[in-house]
């Protein structure tokens, strides 16, 4: 359901306020052992590599260099956590990307032995938001990660990322194309987000997106 428009001025609003306070890299969890306590909500971002997810993060929350891509295949299977507000509020969980053409098999497996306990086993995490690259569509290789979702009973919403890089009527179809395929998902939630951190296009909406759910 869409809020009414003074609700929803007032949540972009808090948003705003809330990322632009502190944010803090808190750690980075290679396995489970070391996710720390499940004492505050969490919004997890996930995507295929290259997909525009670290400079979405830094969009969000105004910093350059908060999160970083590797781009060596089989490197970054980590979950990373950064907190929000002082004292934290919530926490952003920058989750492995995926797809890597060439990434080994034992490197695949554990991404998702990884990324499949994370996301069943964390009652804190309250949305994933799955990023998607607005020139290409959703493709198998986020099907996967879809379908760990869907499976683990844990919501999320797709967010198209480089919309500055398609035309507007591409971006138009992309879009409805997108959002026909979460309204079909069990958990996806029927609205998608369009994005550009070039150009700062929904980050705005994108904030209010996370604090919503963890509010
Ligand atoms: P990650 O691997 O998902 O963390 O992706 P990055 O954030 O490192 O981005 C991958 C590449 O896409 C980089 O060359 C970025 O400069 C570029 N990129 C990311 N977001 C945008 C965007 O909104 N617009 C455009 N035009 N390029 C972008």
């Amino acid at each position: 359901m869409t809020p009414p428009p003074a609700a929803e001025e007032d949540l972009v609003e808090r948003a705003r306020k809330a990322f632009a306070g502190p944010v803090a890299f808190l750690k980075s969890a290679p396995s489970l052992q070391f996710l720390p306590p499940a004492d505050l909500p969490e919004v997890a971002f996930a995507g295929r590599s290259n997909v525009g997810k670290s400079s979405l993060l830094n969009a969000l929350t105004n910093r350059n260099g908060l999160a970083r891509t590797s781009n060596t295949p089989g490197r970054t299977q980590e979950l990373n956590f950064f907190e929000v507000g002082e004292p934290a509020q919530f926490r952003l969980v920058d989750m492995p990307g995926y797809g890597f053409a060439k990434a080994p098999k034992d490197v695949v497996r554990k991404w998702r032995y990884l990324v499949n306990d994370f996301l069943r086993g964390r009652p804190v995490l309250k949305r994933a938001l799955v990023l998607i690259d607005a020139r290409h569509g959703i493709k198998d290789v986020d099907r996967e990660i879809l379908k760990m979702l869907d499976d683990a009973a844990v919501s999320y919403r797709l967010v198209l990322t480089k919309a500055d890089k398609i035309k507007a009527s591409d971006l138009a179809q992309v879009s409805e194309a997108t959002a026909a395929e979460a309204r079909k998902r069990p958990a996806a939630h029927p609205e998608v987000l369009v994005t550009s951190s070039d150009k700062g296009m929904g980050i705005a909406e994108l904030r209010a997106a996370v604090l919503e759910v963890v509010l």
